[in-house]
């Protein structure tokens, strides 16, 4: 069946929905709300083994961008070592997990869907959609319209198309942490290039990965339990936050105060939030895919790749479906309980990071232990979402009812 395709959001899960759909016959176009795509949006992030063989089915190499991530250690603040992991186990031809600053990841996807033939329209912001039997009809905050087969909403953790799609949908959940960092230069902090050593400080998380040109890359997550406005969050004063983090380290073994010291610029401070579980994911030939339906906190490092896996699935749903409904019921029972348990062990690793001083103390035992029980083992209980792949070619079947 051959569609045309409203793509809402030229993010992640948009620009490669996309690709995949030009992959799978299906004519895409983007509207971004934004006029040039959200490049600045967040500093870095790591693609998971999971994501770059995802990522490999559509034909999108990522290797001319950022560095190989393939191990993360975890210490506490007191410098102990509380266990080391593989960042999954490494594809068949020895590729790694992957570090990418956010801005190179979504100039290199959006050059990619141009070489496809993809239009991309910026400034188009949707604000209303109505689909039925025969089509949807969205409309943009400028006034203008568009028309397709069917429309999907990768427009994010404040997705407008999920209210479209159901106006009882759940909101953002703030989950008490901020998020900051920087790129350091001139501090030697022993750790191997590439590995990113997570730092469980008794004030702070801490998260920190050398590049192989000797810049130290790293990301912080102070505790804040109340939610602050945007405009509170604006108004602190960037030499203010800087001296604010270097003390929230500063009895903390390792190198966080010094690469917060040594940074020229700190990323201001933004909100953590992720979605709880969205009812409904689809409906009258609108979807919602990537953190539109499924944000996930930032401490599992899957929010990507999960939109990722989306962009795939959803691609191959349409294709191989005698029509929209179906394509998108056979979607859902491919992905939805993935995602959520994807979602539900991000929530539980984020509240890991804002521990008090008491409870911090159990944690980082139950942590070692845990971490050395596992290496006795072999075993890696996050080798579920790992390992997970995607075959580009075997045909979706047997999935399909009316729905
Ligand atoms: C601090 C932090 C660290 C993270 N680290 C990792 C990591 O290490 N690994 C990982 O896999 N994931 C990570 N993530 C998660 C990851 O960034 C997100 O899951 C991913 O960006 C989701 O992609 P998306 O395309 O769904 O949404 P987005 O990338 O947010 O894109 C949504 C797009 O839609 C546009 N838009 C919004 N509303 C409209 C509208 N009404 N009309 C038109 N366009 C609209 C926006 O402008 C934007 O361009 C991290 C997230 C954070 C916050």
């Amino acid at each position: 069946m051959t569609y045309t395709s409203l793509i809402v959001g030229g993010g992640i899960a948009g620009t490669l929905s996309a690709i995949a759909l030009r992959k799978a016959g299906i004519e895409p176009v983007v509207y971004e709300a934004y006029e040039h795509g959200a490049d600045n949006v967040g500093a870095f992030l790591t693609l998971a083994v999971n994501a770059l063989a995802a990522l490999r089915t559509l034909g999108v190499d990522v290797g001319e961008i950022g560095f190989e991530t393939p191990r993360m250690t975890l210490t506490s603040g007191s410098g102990r070592k509380l266990g080391e992991l593989r960042y999954g186990e490494p594809l068949p031809d020895g590729t790694v997990s992957r570090t990418v600053k956010r801005a190179d990841l979504y100039r290199l996807l959006r050059e990619h869907a141009v070489r496809q033939g993809v239009r991309i329209e910026y400034g188009r912001r949707l604000v209303d959609a109505h689909g039925g039997g025969g089509g949807v009809l969205a409309r943009f905050a400028d006034g203008g319209t568009a028309e397709g087969d069917l429309l999907i909403g990768a427009d994010g953790l404040w997705s407008r198309t999920r209210k479209i799609i159901d106006p009882a949908a759940p909101g953002v959940r703030y989950s008490g942490l901020l998020n900051t960092g920087g790129y350091a230069r001139g501090v030697r902090t022993g750790a191997e290039p590439g590995v990113m050593s997570a730092i469980f400080g008794r004030h702070c998380f801490f998260v920190h990965l050398t590049h192989p040109s000797g810049e130290v890359w790293w990301a912080a997550n102070p505790a804040r339990k109340a939610e602050p406005t945007r405009a509170e969050l604006d108004a602190i004063d960037p030499q203010e936050w800087r001296a604010h983090l270097v003390e929230l380290f500063r009895r903390d073994a390792g190198p966080a105060a010094d690469l917060v010291a040594a940074s020229d610029e700190i990323f201001p401070a933004w909100k953590t939030y992720d979605v709880p579980s969205v009812p409904r994911w689809h409906r009258d030939r609108m979807i919602v895919i990537g953190d539109a339906a499924h944000a996930t906190a930032p401490s599992i490092g899957q929010g990507a790749a999960m939109a990722i896996e989306d962009t795939v699935v959803l691609a191959k749903c349409l294709r191989d479906s005698p029509g929209v409904t179906t394509a998108f019921t056979a979607y859902e029972r491919l992905r939805r309980e993935r995602v959520e348990r994807v979602v539900d062990q991000g929530n539980r690793t984020g509240g890991w990071k804002g521990l008090g001083p008491l409870a911090r103390i159990p944690r980082d035992l139950v942590m070692a232990a845990g971490m050395r029980f596992m290496a006795r083992r072999g075993a890696d209980p996050s080798r579920w979402i790992y390992d997970y792949r995607i075959d580009w070619d075997e045909p979706v079947t047997g999935l399909f009812r009316s729905a």
